[in-house]
């Protein structure tokens, strides 16, 4: 769900602002109303580092207007006549069946015999015979094995819509690797937020081996509904904290926290990248404080370890608001996106890293895959990653090797040489920035919007994570390396799929 967050805050109807302000994200409040994605959060423009016009709220969870278009001015009298519309409207747009009902679904599901086991494509649906004939004029798949019913992220086609779900499947090597890790940190207990393909594998393992491993999935995809119970999934929304299921999954949740002894439990999660990083950050630290509230012998003064799967160029935002958190060099590949794989070559790779508030150390990349251990580090850092003798650490993002700019005082990509004119390293072929102008939000000299102190940090400028987000969509969608090709193939693909939904 690209942008997820981002709600009202980077959605078109809010594009109005005027140059020089953006919009914040003051965040989830008492007393907000609810859209069928739970709380809104609250938003206002700023402008000169200012508050300016009237604040107001908009869904958390989808960032596009025609998946959810709630909004409400904060101090607007809101009528009972459309209160109660509200209200019936958000009924009506829950998930056909209960969680409840679609475990007792698949109980039954599960009793049939393999040719009358059919799954409805088009509503995404596993039926019971009686259904069959509402779902006849739909594209059925038959003969579902349990094999099949117990991987449901391949069964399940993956909601791409980058502004809604933006759902990117690990390739099994990475999830694969992401386990093994796990396993070998000491781990038993797994907190799986948007990451129902890790989710799946602990299941299933779980299911055929002597396995010790559990798991919970926190996801806002409640097609994961009919394949979990509800000590196994929980639907829920990572940029307001909401459980859907009321009281009683914030429940299954804590106590799947509350860790035995040796049972220790470790969260991972991989959001979209479009998703406003402090409504997410503001989420995890809720989940990391449910986390400590449970009793710990022996792990009083710390946190809940974290795995937070992200692109490196989100880097200083997370570690803005965990500055415990540090990245890894491992590249994470994904199936269902043929740009962010694996590159052997030094060519398309992946961007998207493991942050994480373990130590460094202790992280062990795969050596046959390239990654080195830099004891002067003293962490494994990927093979074109070179120790800058001058800044003292091994300094590439983005697995290139970087070269040091002696009058920048850091290492920067490769491909950047330094501007006298801009005064920092930056693309040869890259327009200089008027110098004589100041920052774009305050007027003032010596930095640029992003970086504009007028804006507080909780309040950061979302238009400065617009332009991020905008990247990112752009990287996602066109790839790192801007293949034409590359971009005909992935919206080739997508028209068959949405012509194949018609039929
Ligand atoms: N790589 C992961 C999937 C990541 S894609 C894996 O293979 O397991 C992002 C995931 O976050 C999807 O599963 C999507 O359904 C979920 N998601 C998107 N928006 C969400 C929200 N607001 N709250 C909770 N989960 C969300
Ligand atoms: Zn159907
Ligand atoms: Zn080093
Ligand atoms: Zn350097
Ligand atoms: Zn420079």
């Amino acid at each position: 769900m690209a942008a997820g967050g981002g709600a009202g805050a980077g959605g078109g109807r809010h594009q109005a602002a005027a140059p020089g302000s953006a919009l914040a994200l003051l965040g989830a409040v008492p007393g907000a109303p609810s859209c069928p994605h739970g709380p809104a959060l609250l938003f206002v423009k700023v402008s000169h580092g200012r508050e300016e016009g009237r604040r107001f709220y908009a869904c958390s969870a989808c960032r596009d207007r025609k998946d959810c278009n709630f909004f409400q001015w904060e101090d607007e009298k809101v009528s009972e006549t459309r209160l109660a519309a509200r209200e019936e409207y958000n009924r009506n747009h829950q998930p056909p069946f209960t969680h409840r009902q679609n475990v007792e679904r698949y109980k039954n599901f599960v009793l049939l015999p393999l040719s009358k086991r059919r799954f409805c494509q088009e509503c995404q649906q596993l039926l019971l015979p009686a259904e069959w004939g509402k779902h006849s004029s739909h594209q059925i798949l038959c003969d579902i094995s349990t094999a099949q019913s117990r991987s449901p992220s391949q069964l399940l086609y993956p909601l791409e819509n980058k502004k809604t779900n933006a759902q990117y499947l690990f390739a099994n090597r990475s999830c694969q690797f992401l386990l093994d890790l796990i396993i070998s940190l000491g781990f038993r207990r797994v907190l799986c937020v948007g990451t129902p393909r890790l989710h799946e594998m602990i299941q299933l393992k779980a299911s055929q081996e002597d396995f010790r491993v559990r798991s919970l999935l926190l996801d806002i995809d409640f097609r994961y509904s009919q394949f979990y119970t509800e000590d196994e999934f929980c639907h829920y929304n990572m940029f307001n904290h909401y459980f859907f299921g009321g009281e009683a999954a914030h429940e299954t949740c804590r106590k799947f926290l509350h860790q035995d002894k040796d049972e220790r439990v470790i969260m991972v999660t991989d959001p979209p990248f479009g998703g406003l990083v402090e409504a997410l950050a503001s989420s995890f630290k809720k989940l990391m404080a449910m986390w400590k509230e449970t009793e710990k012998e022996g792990y009083e003064n710390q946190e809940m370890p974290v795995f937070w799967i992200f692109p490196y160029f989100f880097e200083s935002r997370i570690l803005e608001f965990f500055p415990s958190f540090r990245m890894m060099d491992y590249q994470v590949d994904y199936d269902n996106h043929a740009l962010y794989k694996h590159g052997k070559t030094g060519r398309r790779q992946s961007p998207v890293r493991i942050f994480t508030n373990l130590s460094p150390s202790m992280i062990v990349l795969p050596v046959e895959e390239g990654y080195r251990f830099c004891a002067i580090c003293q962490r494994y850092v990927s093979s074109g990653n070179q120790h800058c003798e001058i800044c003292n650490s091994c300094t590439s993002k983005d697995g290139r090797q970087w070269k040091h700019c002696s009058l920048c005082k850091k290492c920067v990509k490769p491909s950047w040489f330094h501007c006298n004119n801009c005064n920092c390293c930056a693309l040869q072929n890259h327009t200089c920035e008027k110098t004589d102008a100041g920052c774009f939000v305050c007027g003032k000299e010596g930095h640029k919007r992003s970086t504009c102190p007028s804006l507080s940090r909780t309040r950061t400028s979302c238009q400065a994570d617009k332009k991020q987000r905008q990247k990112t969509l752009k990287r996602v969608k066109i790839g790192i390396h801007k293949r034409l090709a590359m971009k005909h193939a992935i919206f080739s693909r997508r028209k068959i799929k949405n012509k194949k939904k018609k039929t």
